[in-house]
């Protein structure tokens, strides 16, 4: 346990039953000085088995796992779980109330904060808390990502590739319980401090989503949400409502291991897909071009594949900068 957190919470971790609540994250504003930010946690508790450590809004703008935890906790009751559910439905609530992708408290990422110090600024308390006092009691991680309003993504349940094919292979086995139409293997291209990368290194089992994006937010990326997470729960027995049924067809495994798999935007202005999601792309192929916003008249920018595979993620909206990651592409992948 984290002693020197400055994050209080009135849960007890121990406690059959269950258990609705707040993180007292400390944070000073103008018009209140002796203040806490709460973050919403819930605990549902049945006895012994497994603890699942799920999270939402990681990324204030994407509301998939937001909306899917929220009514995970209304819906499941202590009898039909066996072990423990801890449930963080909005990570980073400063960004989801704010519908932002980053803390507009203190500018950072979530994603990029972990572990976090005591001392940090409010996203990294945050994170400090989850590092040294949710993560160490949990054997299952999920945090629930989608594209947001800055890319989109053919379905996944994801992971990194790990030097523990042990560890590897289970993460893979559950991913594929999930039943999302992939399981994604990425590598980190912008940087590092990923909630699911600090647990991994831990040696959790450990998954994460890309679900869509903000204009794709409905009825469809909301049910492989909740139908996926509910039959992983299932799988490992944490949820006893329904047997576990293996998902039907079974999910694709790819992997974008290669930096050249993340394509970026050469120059800033309005990108022109070429390709739609899910195309078979090859090395060297036009992916679109990108219009200047200045130079309206000017040729328009090649924006070129390196790697072949098929279009996994593309950006989310159509004006883009310099720098941002356009395009993904993915392979077919094999455990070795
Ligand atoms: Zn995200």
């Amino acid at each position: 346990m984290a002693t020197d957190s400055l994050v209080s919470t009135d849960i007890d971790y121990t406690q059959d039953g269950k258990q609705i609540g707040v993180l007292r994250v400390p944070q000073s504003f103008n018009t209140a000085g002796w203040a806490n930010y709460f973050i919403p946690i819930a605990v549902i508790q049945n006895g012994s088995g497994p603890t699942v450590l799920l999270s939402g809004g990681n990324h204030g703008d994407e509301y998939e796992g937001q909306v899917t935890l929220l009514n995970l906790v209304r819906d499941i009751q202590p009898e039909q779980v066996q072990g423990r559910l801890i449930v963080l439905p909005m990570l980073n609530r400063p960004a989801c109330v704010a519908g932002t992708r980053l803390s507009p408290l203190d500018g950072r990422n979530m994603n990029r904060a972990f572990p976090g110090q005591h001392n940090d600024t409010i996203t990294g308390m945050i994170a400090h808390y989850v590092s040294y006092t949710l993560l160490p009691q949990a054997d299952i991680v999920v945090d629930i990502h989608s594209g947001g309003r800055t890319l989109q993504f053919l379905p996944s349940v994801n992971m990194h590739e790990l030097a523990n094919q042990t560890q590897m292979s289970e993460m893979v086995r559950a991913a594929t319980a999930w039943g999302a139409p992939y399981v994604f293997i990425y590598a980190d291209v912008a940087g590092g401090g990923l909630l699911p990368s600090y647990a991994e290194s831990l040696g959790k089992i450990t998954l994460g989503t890309e679900l869509g994006s903000a204009p794709q937010f409905g009825v469809d990326m909301l049910g492989i949400a909740d139908r996926g997470l509910k039959n992983m729960l299932r799988m490992y027995g944490v949820l006893t409502d329904t047997p576990y049924a293996p998902p039907s067809p079974a999910p694709q495994l790819v992997a974008a291991p290669e930096s050249a798999d993340y394509v970026m935007a050469p120059v800033s202005g309005i990108f022109e897909p070429f390709l739609e999601m899910g195309d078979p792309v090859e090395a060297g192929q036009k992916l679109g071009q990108i219009h200047s916003t200045e130079l309206p008249f000017a040729d328009p920018v090649p924006v070129h594949a390196q790697t072949g595979g098929i279009l996994f993620g593309r950006c989310g909206f159509p004006l883009t900068q310099q720098g941002a990651c356009v395009a993904t592409i993915v392979r077919p992948y094999t455990l070795t």
